[in-house]
C-alpha cells in the first residue's frame, strides 16, 4: 500500500506506469518541504523490488527493509546536509560532485539483494554545475533496472537539460482539512490538537506528523517564532548576530534555516491577511490576538515588500548563493515600526 496521503493522482500514475511495465529511468518530485517527496519515493523503490503481492505491499522483508533504510540497492543522497566540514560552505558542492561519481559507479553494478537499484537525490537544487552535468550523462544513457528519483522544491533552480530527462511530478500541499483527518484518523491526533497543527502545517503533513508525535517541535517552533519577533524590534547589532547564528545552522543543514524563513514568512503574510480583513484564513491561529496587535504598527505597503524580501533571501539560499549576505540583507530589510506613514521618528 502506497504511504502518501492526498496524492491520489500522483500515486494511481505511478501505479499505472507500475502494472504496464512503464516506468520512467527519472524521475523529479516537486514540492514544498515535508510534503511527502521522500515518502513517495521511499515507496516507490519498495513497490519496484516488493516480494509481496500489492506492491509495495510495506510487509515484506523487501519493503521492511527499505523502510528500514538497510537495503543495499536504496540509496539516499541529502544535498542539503553536508556531511563534510560544516564550516566550509564549500563542502556542500565538493560532496556532491563526489557522490555523483560514486553513484554512477554503483549505478553500472546490477543490483545486490533486489530487483532494482533506486537512488534518491533530496536537495536536487543544490547541485553543483559539474555534479549535474555528469549526473546528465547518466541520465541520458540509462541502464536497465536503475531508477533515479531527484527530489526538488523547485525545479526552477535545476539545469533544464536534467529537468527534460525526468518525469515531471508535482506534490501539492494537502488542504487543512485533508491535514486534520490524515491527523486523527490515520494517527491518532484528538481533535483539538489536530485542528491547530493542521492550520500551522501549511498543507505539508509530514510537518504536523512530527509535530503531533514531538511536542517538542511545536514548543521549538513557539521558541523561533518568539526570535524573530524580537529580531523585528531589535538593533543592527543583534539583527546581525541573529543573521550569523543562522548562517552557521544553514552551513550545518540548510533545511531548518530555510523552515525559518518559511515561518517568518507565514507570519507576515498573516500580518497582511488581518490587515486586509481575512483573520479567518490566518496560519498562525493560537496568536491572533499577537497578530491583531502587531497589525497598526506597519502599512501594507512595508508587509508586501518585507515579504518578498524573505521570499527573495529563500530563493538564494535554494541558489547555494553567500548565505551571510542573504541572510543579512534581510535582516536590513525587516520594516521600522510605525515609519512609513510618519516621516518623524516615532515611537517604536
Ligand atoms: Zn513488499
Amino acid at each position: 500500500m502506497w504511504d502518501l496521503v492526498g496524492q491520489d493522482r500522483v500515486v494511481s500514475l505511478l501505479q499505472r506506469s507500475l502494472e504496464t511495465g512503464s516506468l520512467a529511468h527519472a524521475y523529479l518530485l516537486v514540492g514544498p518541504a515535508h510534503v511527502g517527496k521522500m515518502t513517495l519515493a521511499l515507496n516507490l523503490a519498495q513497490a519496484v523490488n516488493c516480494e509481496g503481492t500489492g506492491p509495495p505491499c510495506g510487509e515484506c522483508a523487501s519493503c521492511q527493509r527499505i523502510a528500514d533504510g538497510k537495503h543495499a540497492d536504496i540509496q539516499v543522497i541529502d544535498l542539503g546536509s553536508a556531511d563534510g566540514d560544516p564550516t566550509e560552505s564549500e563542502s556542500r558542492v565538493k560532496i556532491s560532485v563526489e557522490q555523483i561519481e560514486q553513484m554512477q559507479h554503483s549505478a553500472s553494478l546490477p543490483p545486490f539483494e533486489g530487483r532494482c537499484k533506486v537512488f534518491i537525490l533530496d536537495g536536487a537544487e543544490l547541485l553543483s554545475i559539474g555534479a549535474a552535468n555528469r549526473l546528465l550523462k547518466t541520465l541520458e544513457e540509462p541502464v536497465g533496472n536503475v531508477i533515479f528519483v531527484l527530489l526538488t522544491v523547485n525545479d526552477k533552480l535545476l539545469p533544464a537539460t536534467i529537468v527534460s530527462r525526468c518525469q515531471r511530478v508535482e506534490l501539492a500541499p494537502l488542504g487543512i482539512t485533508e491535514v486534520e483527518n490524515a491527523l486523527i484518523n490515520r494517527w491518532g491526533v484528538e481533535l483539538g490538537r489536530a485542528t491547530l497543527l493542521s492550520r500551522l502545517a501549511n498543507g505539508c503533513l509530514g510537518w504536523a506528523v512530527s509535530a503531533a508525535r514531538d511536542g517538542q517541535l511545536l514548543q521549538q517552533r513557539a521558541e523561533t517564532l518568539d526570535k524573530l519577533l524580537d529580531i523585528s524590534d531589535a538593533g543592527y547589532e543583534q539583527r546581525f548576530q541573529y543573521a550569523a547564528q543562522l548562517v552557521v545552522s544553514f552551513n550545518q543543514n540548510r533545511g531548518t534555516v530555510l523552515d525559518v524563513l518559511g515561518l517568518w514568512q507565514d507570519w507576515w503574510r498573516d500580518l497582511m491577511l488581518v490587515k486586509v480583513g481575512c483573520s479567518d484564513a490566518i496560519t498562525n491561529v493560537d496568536r491572533s490576538a499577537q497578530l491583531s496587535g502587531m497589525n497598526a504598527g506597519y502599512t501594507l505597503d512595508q508587509i508586501r515588500v518585507f515579504i518578498d524580501s524573505i521570499r527573495a533571501a529563500g530563493e538564494q539560499l535554494q541558489l547555494n548563493a553567500n548565505p551571510q549576505l542573504a541572510l543579512e540583507v534581510l535582516m536590513l530589510n525587516i520594516p521600522e515600526k510605525g515609519k512609513v506613514n510618519n516621516p518623524a521618528p516615532g515611537p517604536r
